[in-house]
């Protein structure tokens, strides 16, 4: 996600949120699509009712050591509903997420069946985002298991991930998918409404829609056919090795496209007055990666604007940037960069939130030093300043202030977790990079990028990773940082 900051100063912050590398990436990501659970979902999209209507069969496969009772996806499509405890929007930013006042959604079944029988499924969870599909006789390390479901999504009338509005229909963490499994446990964290409160896996999809026929739709994976069936359109889709699926619908979509180093760059806009610039912006960090990290995996990748409460989403192959937000092109820079981070390589975003977004916010920033757009030393200045003013502001209310870099949902409030995460995660960067220098930096990172695609990474990973390469002085940076015992300038008065 792209939160933005201005600088000016803490107490008017506001978060508004190569031929055989080639070969090598294709092995991996072959190897990752033999690994993956299968996703198929065949849905509708009604856009008078603002309802999807789907049917979805997952086969999957216990790669844990632990034998299930049950399989559990997160449904987080219920955290829209009206009595949900934990509302999907803090209430600082609930006006300009509900232009048009409150409205709900939720997610409700059909029926679920496991290997062809229909299961008395169960909806639990902290805040009934949790679906339990129960497995007679257990689903046993390496066992698989085919479970089929209908449910239809009602969408609220909210500028979120999930959800319709004026302009186009988001369709983010919209259906079942698998909780991720974590030391032999099925996780079921609720979704925070602070930070980006999910953590998945790879996986393989198909993904057929059939909408309105003057819409067009920007997705994760490939478009494998368009057939026009005359009011309707049904497009279908594939994405292997991905770990999400999410879409952008719209009416008033117009589509511009270029290919850089192999892929298919898209952009749909419907109100940017420099669509070619925010295109370029997201080739040239897509170029920008692909020389410096490693390789872009996928054939597409596309950047929708749209109207989102905060600055911007990731999801894989697809980017949400806020319509009219003042840092537009930042936050195509950012969202692209979380293609490499969070995108291929995952990592606990609940937990280590910094280790994508921080990493992100400092890609965008170098990216920007590269194009002459912003020298990096001034956006390190900017940073600095932010982050030494709100630590002083803190311990003027705090005798003892938590500098430590901590999960999502620890953090007091929005922009505590701006400033901990994209600032502080930025300097931590900047710190390691000036440290070691250019060239270690970026052999790290490569070095990071190469062992942990497609997979989750631990922190631990991140860290050693630069430490083998630079030596412990850099792991040691990361450890300060993270645990909050960096020096980083003075708190002045
Ligand atoms: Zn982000």
């Amino acid at each position: 996600m792209k939160k933005f900051i201005c600088t000016a100063t803490v107490l008017i912050l506001v978060a508004t949120c190569c031929v055989a590398l080639v070969a090598c990436q294709t092995n991996k990501l072959k190897e990752a699509t033999r690994y993956g659970d299968d996703y198929t979902i065949v849905c509708s999209y009604d856009s008078e009712a603002h309802i999807i209507s789907a049917e979805q069969t997952v086969k999957l496969v216990n790669r844990s050591e632990n034998s299930f009772d049950a399989v559990k996806f997160h449904i987080y499509a219920n955290q829209y509903r009206q009595d949900a405890q934990n509302p999907v929007v803090p209430n600082v930013y609930r006006t300009k997420a509900y232009p048009h006042g409150d409205s709900f959604g939720d997610i409700s079944f059909d029926n679920v069946k496991v290997n062809g029988a229909s299961v008395a499924f169960v909806v639990e969870g902290e805040d009934c985002d949790v679906l339990s599909v129960p497995v007679e006789g257990g689903l046993f390390p390496d066992k698989s298991v085919t479970i089929e479901m209908t449910y239809q999504v009602q969408l609220a009338d909210v500028c979120h991930r999930l959800g319709y509005n004026d302009n186009t229909v988001n369709l983010g963490n919209w259906y079942p998918i698998l909780c991720h499994v974590d030391n032999g446990n099925y996780t079921s964290s609720p979704y925070y409404n602070v930070g980006d409160p999910f953590v998945s896996e790879t996986a393989n999809y198909n993904v057929s829609l059939t909408l309105p026929q003057n819409y067009l739709v920007a997705a994760t994976g490939d478009l494998q056919d368009a057939t026009n069936n005359g009011e309707t359109v049904t497009y279908t889709y594939k994405a292997n090795a991905v770990r999400d699926f999410a879409l952008v619908l719209s009416d008033k979509f117009t589509k511009i496209s270029k290919t850089v180093d192999g892929i298919a760059v898209n952009y749909y806009y419907y109100a940017d007055a420099e669509p070619e610039n925010s295109l370029d912006t997201a080739c040239g960090m897509v170029e920008y990666l692909n020389k410096n990290v490693g390789k872009y995996p996928y054939a597409q990748y596309s950047v929708a604007e749209t109207e989102f409460c905060y600055g911007g989403m990731e999801y894989p192959n697809l980017a949400m940037i806020t319509s009219g937000s003042a840092s537009y092109r930042e936050a195509v820079a950012h969202e692209t960069a979380h293609q490499w981070f969070y995108g291929i390589v995952g990592n606990d975003q609940i937990a280590n939130a910094w280790m994508d977004e921080g990493l992100s916010e400092y890609l965008t920033y170098m990216y920007m030093d590269s194009t002459g757009e912003m020298p990096l030393s001034r956006s390190m200045l900017a940073c600095t300043k932010t982050y030494v003013t709100y630590v002083d502001v803190l311990t003027r209310f705090y005798e003892d202030v938590d500098r430590s870099m901590r999960p999502i949902n620890v953090y007091k409030n929005d922009n505590e977790y701006v400033v901990f995460t994209y600032v502080k995660g930025s300097l931590m960067f900047h710190t390691v990079y000036e440290t070691v220098g250019a060239a270690k930096f970026w052999k790290s990172l490569q070095t990071y990028f190469d062992q942990a695609q497609f997979t989750v990474a631990p922190s631990s990973q991140l860290i050693e990773c630069f430490a083998a390469t630079c030596g412990d002085e850099a792991g040691a940076i990361f450890t300060n940082f993270v645990e909050g015992k960096e020096v980083i300038g003075k708190v002045t008065d």
